[in-house]
């Protein structure tokens, strides 16, 4: 099974990871996280990245396109995929369309009044895992790894990430409709609850 999972910034794609890899064995293909870890180790790639990153502009498809090319033939994939954070642009969509097929594009819909709150109290570690300063009980994640927040988790670039999502990321709505594979979800809840919507809703 190939699944896209979609929404703003804060919408709760990454933290729907560990549970469509416990129950559909799905490898968690975020291009937000490969594109911080090229940034991390100052690669090339993550240079040029970060210039955008920064401004809470999208990276250049092709370098994430290309990114994306390369993941998809890691061994973890064989099982099946969910792409976080990729497709972003039309362009992207459209280039996916060619190297695979997709099964469902699941759409967390989050009011924006909410994602602000969210993205702002949230707290990231190496490891993958997020949580919300609201359920922290301590500065460590629970691999041992102490929490941090990230560059663009702060109130100033809210605003310009949510701007990209409505104009360059939201017209997929519409594509991913009319080929009948949209699934929309209220993204307003609890994780475990909207899981189940998704297994519900995935059959
Ligand atoms: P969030 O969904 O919370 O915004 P991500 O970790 O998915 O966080 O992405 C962080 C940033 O990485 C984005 O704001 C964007 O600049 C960049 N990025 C991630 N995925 C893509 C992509 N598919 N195309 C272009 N830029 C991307």
């Amino acid at each position: 099974m190939k699944l896209i999972i979609f929404g703003a910034p804060g919408s709760g794609k990454g933290s729907q990871a560990p549970n469509l890899n416990k129950e559909y064995g799905l490898f968690h293909l975020a291009t937000g996280d490969i594109l911080r870890k090229n940034i991390k180790e100052e690669t090339p790639l993550g240079i040029e990245a970060k210039k955008y990153l920064d401004k809470g502009m999208l990276a250049p498809d092709e370098v994430v396109i290309g990114l994306v090319e390369e993941k998809l033939k890691c061994k973890e994939c064989e099982q099946g995929v969910f792409f976080d954070g990729f497709p972003r642009t039309l362009e992207q969509a459209k280039k996916l369309d060619e190297i695979t097929t997709i099964d469902k594009v699941i759409y967390l819909e989050v009011d924006f009044s909410i994602l602000l709150a969210r993205i702002t109290g949230r707290r990231s570690c190496e490891c993958g895992k997020t949580i919300h300063i609201k359920r922290m009980k301590t500065e460590e994640c629970e691999c041992g790894k102490i929490l941090y927040q990230r560059e663009d988790d702060t109130e100033e670039m809210v605003k310009p990430r949510i701007e990209t999502f409505l104009a360059q990321t939201a017209p997929l709505i519409e594509y991913y409709e009319k080929q009948g594979k949209l699934i929309t979800i209220d993204g307003d809840g609890e994780i475990e609850d909207i899981f189940e919507v998704i297994k519900e809703k995935l059959g």
